[in-house]
Formats: structure tokens, C-alpha cells, sequence
């Protein structure tokens, strides 16, 4: 048996000094696995001072999953004659630390264990909650939409987020450790290193808080166009640059074909107004051009009568002035009937799909006017046969008169909805909270050129009605309940496909 009133001879800290640290002292004796605990030990691990200690009961107060590790880092200890520095968790949750070293005995074996114990549960749990609050910053920036790239003043990438790897084709183990010009095109990929050096020396910033539209690269090689904003911050006394980017190749796309429908649109929109002119001057001209043939033939009867000897001649001139003023109403007739019959084609359109692409023509700038829009479609009368242009052109044209009959309404909102009326008809209605029409309007709503705009050509509408029943649908309107506008129109529903067994 050994002395243990005194375990620390020669010790620098005297035992009220680690007292007062929270340093308890622990002896292990390792031919006879007798232990000494110190006051403050006994307290740390919450053992009465009377309670005897034996090495099992030491190992049963360990959190069960450290046991093995602590049992096998104190054996190894006893093998090799090393000290240990072991971490871990009573079984009640509280972390401790024991750091020793060996004594050995007169003939140099390794004899005992000794060192001190100390509480590290508060850093331990400042730990955790570090490392939980890095996971939770991990988590959010993994579900950024907008790939996250941070750098060092050499441009070196530290960071790689999930939407970077989705964006630029980079695992982030690839990506870090890379200069962030392998993520650029040139001239930008040679210049890149030129860039951060004049930054560093001027402070004068090009892109740094400001936010362009740049291209970048994929591993691929591909380039694409992606808005780019940078932040720049410290960390540890040294510059670091952290960069947002935003992948702009569907918003370019959608940009694109924005314009490709607009033109569309445009183009026919003067093909149909030309059609629709043409019928009416056909209209009104007609009774003039048949007043001018029957005034010819009145003029020839009374000629038939003269003795002139130029009578011949002025009858046939008349004959030819007559025939003349017919073809012209053919003319008009035929240009009439090629402007309407144009290039319609009619496919299995989705409404959803076509009042979505119209809105984003017909509605540029409705959000600015406060201006809320209710698009509720059935997905269950979704699909008709149309001219998918010419059926937009009336939705924009429905939409641009809402908005205009709303500009100066306090409550402004926009509905679409649509109803399948029979199995080959379905519904459409547009409405409005705007002005809705006063009894002199109503009856003449549809009439070419018929407008109670200061600069409106008043033949929109009739377009568009001539345009439904040339689907086979037709289009009126009505005042409703908010005091706006409702315009209905039905289209032919596409056929649904037939269901074989086999
Ligand atoms: P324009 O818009 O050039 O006047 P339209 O044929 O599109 O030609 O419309 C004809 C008229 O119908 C308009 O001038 C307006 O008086 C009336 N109108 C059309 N849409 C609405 C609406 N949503 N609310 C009230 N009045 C409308």
C-alpha cells in the first residue's frame, strides 16, 4: 500500500491552487488498479468522499459509449508507459477531461497514473452548439438557390456551396483549393488575378458591393450568363471576398421568348387589323362602288338615245368605268378573305399555358398598378383546339383593356378562370373592377372602329370577336357584380383521347 495523502510531491500547483483552477487530482495505480481521487475529482465525478473507488466503478460512471475508448486508451497507457489526454461524457451528459502522465516504479516499470481531471463541460457544449450552428449555416446556405462562393485576397476558393457544385459542374472538394478563375471565360480568366491586385492597391471597387450580370463557366467549358454580386469581408485580420451568383440562362431564355411572342403577336395583330379594315372598307364601300355602276348604266340608257357621233365610244368607256367599279369591290372583297383566313393553325393548346404567356405580354406592369391577378384555372378544361397567336392576341387585348378600364378604380383586380359548358365547348371569362360599360356602349362594343378612347382605334374587340367565331366560339360581354367588365368567350375543347384496352 502506498501513501495517498500525498500523491504530488514535487508538484508545481499546490493543491489549494488547483482547487481554486478546478483541477482535481487522480492517482491510478497500475499494478493494483487502486485509485486516489482528490477532493475536487470526487467532486467533479460526483462521488462521496467516503464511497470506495475501484477502477469498474470508475469505468461505470462513464456515458456507455465511452467506456471502451477510455478503458482501451488506459490500457494502452500500461503497455506503452504514455500518458493520456482522454475527453469524455459521465453518464449523466457532463464532459470531463483527464490528462496524466506515468510514474514508474524504482526499477523504471511504468507504475502509476497521474494527473489531473477538469471540468470542460461548458466548452464541450459551446462546442456542440458551435458545430450545430455551423451544420444549421451549412443547411441554409445549401438550400440558397443562388450558388455561394467565398475566396481568399488570391482568389483561392474556401467555400463551395450546393447550388455552386449544381451550378458550375464542381464537387466542393474539387472546387476549394482552386483559383476562381477556372469559373470564368476569358478575357476574365487571365485577367482575374490583375483584378484582385488592383482592388487590393486602389480599394476601388468595379463590382464589389454593385452586382453584374457576367458570364461565367462550367467545367464543361459551357459559358452562361449569371448575375454577380460580391461582399467583401475580413476574418482573422485577412480579406476575404464572397460572391453570389444567380444562373440568368432561363431568365434570358424567357426573355427571349417573350420577344419572340410579342413579334409574333405584333405581326399579326396588323395582319388582323388589315383584315379587319379591309372588311370594313369593303362594307363601306361597297354601296358607293354599286352607286357608281348603277349611275353608269343610267348615264348608258340615256346615252342609247344620242345622236353624238361619239356615243360608241363613251358607252364603252362607261362599260369599262362599271366594270372597273366592280372589280375593286372584288379586290377588297379578296384581300378581305386572305387577311381572314390567313395563317390559322389550329393545334391542342393548353389555356393555362396560353392566358400565362398573354399575361406576361398583356400584364407588364399591371404588379406596378397594384393591380392583383386572380388566375384560376380548371385544370379539367384545360385543352382547346386553336391558333395559339391569334387566341393570344385576344387575351392581350382583353387583359390591356382591363387594365385600362381599371386605371382609375380603387379596387383594381383581374380574373381568368375557365369552365368546360359541354363536352366540346369550354368557357373562357376575363373581369375586371374597373368602369364596366354604359348603356350607349354595350350595343356597339363589337363594332369596327367604335371606341370612346382619346386614342383608341376601336378595333380590338372586333378583332377578337372575329377571331372566336372563326374558332367556332363565340364572344360577348356583360356588366358584373364588382361594377367592371366580364368578356366571355368559348373555344372548341381538344378532343380527349380515346382509352383502348389493348
Ligand atoms: P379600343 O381599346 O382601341 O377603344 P376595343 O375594341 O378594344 O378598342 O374596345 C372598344 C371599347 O370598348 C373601348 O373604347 C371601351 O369603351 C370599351 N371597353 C373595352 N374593354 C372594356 C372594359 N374592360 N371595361 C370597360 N369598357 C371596355
Amino acid at each position: 500500500m502506498r501513501g495517498v495523502t500525498q500523491p504530488f510531491p514535487d508538484a508545481d500547483l499546490r493543491p489549494e491552487d488547483a482547487r481554486a483552477l478546478g483541477f482535481g487530482a487522480w492517482d491510478l495505480d497500475l499494478a493494483t488498479d487502486e485509485f486516489y481521487w482528490s477532493v475536487t475529482t470526487r467532486k467533479l465525478f460526483g462521488v462521496p468522499a467516503d464511497q470506495p473507488l475501484t477502477y469498474g466503478s470508475f469505468l461505470a460512471l462513464l456515458a456507455p459509449a465511452d467506456r471502451a475508448p477510455v478503458e482501451a486508451a488506459i490500457g494502452h497507457s500500461r503497455h506503452q508507459g504514455t500518458g493520456v489526454d482522454l475527453s469524455f461524457k459521465m453518464s449523466g451528459g457532463h464532459w470531463i477531461r483527464v490528462l496524466a502522465g506515468v510514474v514508474p516504479d524504482e526499477a523504471g516499470e511504468p507504475r502509476y497514473l497521474r494527473g489531473i481531471a477538469l471540468d470542460i463541460d461548458q466548452e464541450k457544449r459551446l462546442e456542440e452548439a458551435l458545430r450545430l450552428r455551423e451544420q444549421h449555416f451549412r443547411s441554409i446556405l445549401d438550400t440558397v438557390p443562388d450558388a455561394m462562393i467565398v475566396i481568399d485576397g488570391s482568389g483561392i476558393i474556401q467555400f463551395f456551396s450546393a447550388a455552386a457544385e449544381r451550378m458550375f459542374g464542381y464537387t466542393e472538394e474539387e472546387a476549394v483549393g482552386l483559383d476562381v478563375s477556372e469559373l470564368m471565360p476569358e478575357p476574365d480568366r487571365s485577367r482575374h488575378a490583375g483584378y484582385l491586385v488592383r482592388y487590393h492597391a486602389s480599394r476601388e471597387r468595379h463590382i464589389i458591393g454593385i452586382g453584374r450580370i457576367v458570364t461565367g463557366r462550367r467545367r464543361d467549358g459551357a459559358t452562361f450568363p449569371m448575375h454577380l454580386s460580391i461582399g467583401e469581408m475580413q476574418s482573422g485580420g485577412k480579406p476575404y471576398f464572397t460572391g453570389f451568383a444567380h444562373d440568368l440562362t432561363e431568365h434570358q431564355q424567357t426573355q427571349a421568348r417573350l420577344r419572340e411572342l410579342q413579334s409574333e403577336l405584333v405581326h399579326v395583330s396588323r395582319l388582323s387589323a388589315m383584315g379587319e379594315m379591309a372588311s370594313a372598307l369593303a362594307h363601306e364601300l361597297n354601296q358607293p362602288l354599286a352607286a357608281i355602276s348603277n349611275y353608269m348604266k343610267g348615264s348608258r340608257r340615256l346615252l342609247a338615245g344620242s345622236s353624238d357621233p361619239n356615243t360608241g365610244k363613251i358607252e364603252s368607256a362607261m362599260d369599262r368605268a362599271a366594270e372597273q367599279a366592280i372589280r375593286a369591290g372584288q379586290i377588297i372583297r379578296r384581300l378581305r378573305d386572305f387577311v381572314s383566313r390567313g395563317e390559322s393553325e389550329k393545334r391542342v393548346e393548353s389555356l393555362s399555358k396560353l392566358i400565362e404567356e398573354a399575361g406576361a405580354l398583356g400584364l407588364a406592369g399591371a404588379r406596378e398598378q397594384n393591380v392583383q391577378l386572380r388566375f384560376q384555372l380548371n385544370p379539367d378544361a384545360d385543352l382547346v383546339l386553336a391558333d395559339r397567336v391569334q387566341i393570344q392576341q385576344v387575351l392581350v387585348n382583353l387583359f390591356r383593356n382591363a387594365l385600362e378600364a381599371m386605371a382609375h378604380s380603387a379596387r383594381r383586380e383581374l380574373a381568368a378562370t375557365n369552365r368546360r359548358i359541354s363536352d366540346d365547348l369550354i368557357e373562357i371569362a376575363v373581369s375586371d373592377t374597373g368602369t364596366g360599360f354604359h348603356d350607349d356602349v354595350m350595343p356597339n362594343l363589337f363594332k369596327t372602329f367604335f371606341t370612346t378612347k382619346d386614342t383608341g382605334m376601336g378595333v380590338g374587340l372586333s378583332i377578337s370577336r372575329s377571331i372566336i367565331e372563326a374558332h367556332g366560339g363565340r364572344m360577348w360581354a356583360e356588366n358584373n357584380e364588382a361594377g367592371g367588365a366580364t368578356f366571355r368567350f368559348t373555344l372548341p375543347a381538344a378532343p380527349t383521347k380515346v382509352e383502348h384496352d389493348g
